[in-house]
């Protein structure tokens, strides 16, 4: 299934209904080896970064994690998750975003409020680079298919001012050196949005050409042009902006997919780990003497009386 928006085909049409928002939009560049996605989220990444009270810096910054997980699991045929992490010695220590192949996305940051105010107060208003804020680590990609096959991760160090820069580190060492991102995040009216868009080439059919180098090229520069407003415009929809970026040549849209916010934790599982875990170390989980476990990702609590701690005890050794 596909629809195609070239040049003077006339562009789609601004449909009064809601704006497709929450997916990835696959799309491929017209008689040209260049295909790409387009990441949009809205009600999505809102839910994930209003769970948890970060600062404006750590919610952007988890924004575009999020979004370019989306971008890089797109890219990929699996049955599983895809899990994107970073982790470094700066204000920011951790950031995991998963997506599964079913389309459930969910993400958190840990950071140290104390280091962050630090940085922030420091900066005086000026943007905050990936150094600054994730310090020296590095960015790990995960993916998961079950028990019964091979996990596979990648493992870049944090390298460059922006996560779209350390992104590009990874294509680089991965030798995929004809992928590019562009990634944005920020608040608007509605809430957060985050919008990331990737371009890939493709092995040209006959050896590499001139015009096959040209339309390359000329697929970079327009992405280039898109700016962060046009990424996170909840009004603009995908198909409209991608034929405003890509007209010039025409560009053919996919059936996209949708994504949600959805977590995989459940009280079988947090059992599970109760289970796994010295008994002191529960003990340190107790508020109001109750024993209660706080999924990360989405702040659902699991409390559990000391009886019942118990007799998951007894029920591991029967
Ligand atoms: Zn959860």
């Amino acid at each position: 299934m596909s629809e195609r928006f070239a040049a003077g085909a006339g562009r789609p049409a601004r449909s009064r209904a809601a704006v497709p928002d929450d997916l990835i939009q696959p799309f491929k560049i017209e008689g040209q080896a260049v295909r790409g996605r387009l990441v949009r989220l809205g009600p999505l990444i809102n839910t994930v970064l209003d769970r948890h009270q970060y600062p404006p810096e750590v919610a952007e910054l988890l924004g575009e994690m999020v979004a370019l997980a989306a971008g890089l699991a797109g890219a990929l045929k699996y049955e599983g998750v895809f899990t994107l992490q970073t982790k470094g010695d700066g204000p920011v220590r951790l950031m995991v975003a998963d997506v599964t192949s079913e389309g459930d996305v969910r993400g958190y940051a840990q950071f140290d409020a104390e280091k962050l105010a630090a940085i922030i107060g420091a900066a005086g208003g000026a943007a905050l680079s990936v150094p600054k804020l994730l310090g020296a680590g590095y960015l790990a990609f995960t993916v998961d298919q079950g028990s019964h096959t091979e996990r596979y991760q990648g493992i870049v160090e944090l390298t460059g001012a922006t996560l779209a820069d350390c992104i590009h580190h990874y294509f680089r060492q991965s030798e995929q050196l004809d992928s590019v991102v562009k990634v944005a995040a920020g608040r608007a009216t509605g809430g957060w949005r985050a919008g990331a868009l990737m371009l890939q080439r493709l092995p040209p059919a006959q050896g590499a050409s001139d015009e096959v180098e040209d339309g390359w090229r000329r697929a970079l520069a327009f992405m280039a042009s898109s700016t962060q407003q046009e990424l996170l415009d909840e009004r603009l929809s995908p198909n409209e902006l991608l034929y405003r970026l890509f007209h010039e040549d025409g560009v053919r849209v996919f059936a996209p997919s949708n994504l949600r916010a959805g977590c995989r934790c459940s009280r079988a599982r947090v059992e599970r780990v109760l289970r796994s875990l010295p008994a002191h170390e529960i003990e340190s989980f107790k508020i109001d003497g109750l024993i209660t476990v706080t999924c990360e990702f989405c702040n659902t609590r699991y409390p559990f009386t000391d009886s019942e701690v118990a007799a998951l005890k007894d029920s591991d050794v029967a």
